[in-house]
């Protein structure tokens, strides 16, 4: 395989054009969705333009986007450590610093040593020294803040913390930028 196909993906909208999912944004190989598109369960919105695949007797356009035919309903975010980063915007919720996921770790709010849970409700994103500074305590005991309540994000929600964060989407092809771009910039006005 050449090496510019080696490394293209599709991304994959939604039937209102917008992407299926911004956190993680939503690719496939662009193998799946070339057979996607063939088999006609995807409509090709954009091609890469660079860049073909040859069959014994045919040539095809690779997808750079695709959309699915129908809407597809979002289900609720999964409880993930990428999630939780992400619905606190990747901040230590007690100092507020920004921080990579890196080095960046969880902290119960109120400790499971004193029952607490381990659910969006009870969970943020920390930084090492704090989370040494809170230890087994609860908030109040450690002399502590929490800049907000910790809770259940929608996808929604998420959404609208990743597309604040470009770093959060990983790489990002040009020829996507149409799709991702678009309707935050009508946001500002
Ligand atoms: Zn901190």
């Amino acid at each position: 395989m050449n090496v510019a196909l080696a490394s293209r993906r599709t991304l994959v909208v939604n039937a209102d054009m917008q992407p299926l999912s911004w956190a993680p944004l939503s690719v496939w190989s662009w193998q799946d969705a070339l057979v996607a598109v063939v088999q006609e369960r995807v409509i090709q919105v954009k091609a890469y333009e660079d860049v073909f695949v040859h069959s014994a007797s045919q040539i095809f356009e690779v997808p750079a986007v695709v959309a699915l035919k129908s809407y597809k309903k979002r289900r609720g975010a999964a409880f993930t450590r990428y999630n939780l980063f992400l619905r606190d915007g990747f901040r230590c919720q007690y100092c507020g610093g920004r921080f990579s996921s890196k080095e960046l770790t969880f902290d119960h709010v109120v400790p499971r040593s004193k029952g607490g849970r381990s659910e969006w409700s009870n969970i943020v994103a920390s930084c090492a020294a704090d989370n040494l500074r809170k230890s087994d305590k609860t908030p109040e005991e450690a002399g502590l803040k929490l800049i907000r309540k910790p809770f259940e994000p929608s996808p929604f929600e998420l959404d609208q913390v990743a597309r604040k964060l470009p770093f959060a989407l990983g790489d990002l092809h040009e020829t996507w930028l149409d799709f991702l771009y678009w309707d935050s910039e009508l946001d500002r006005s």
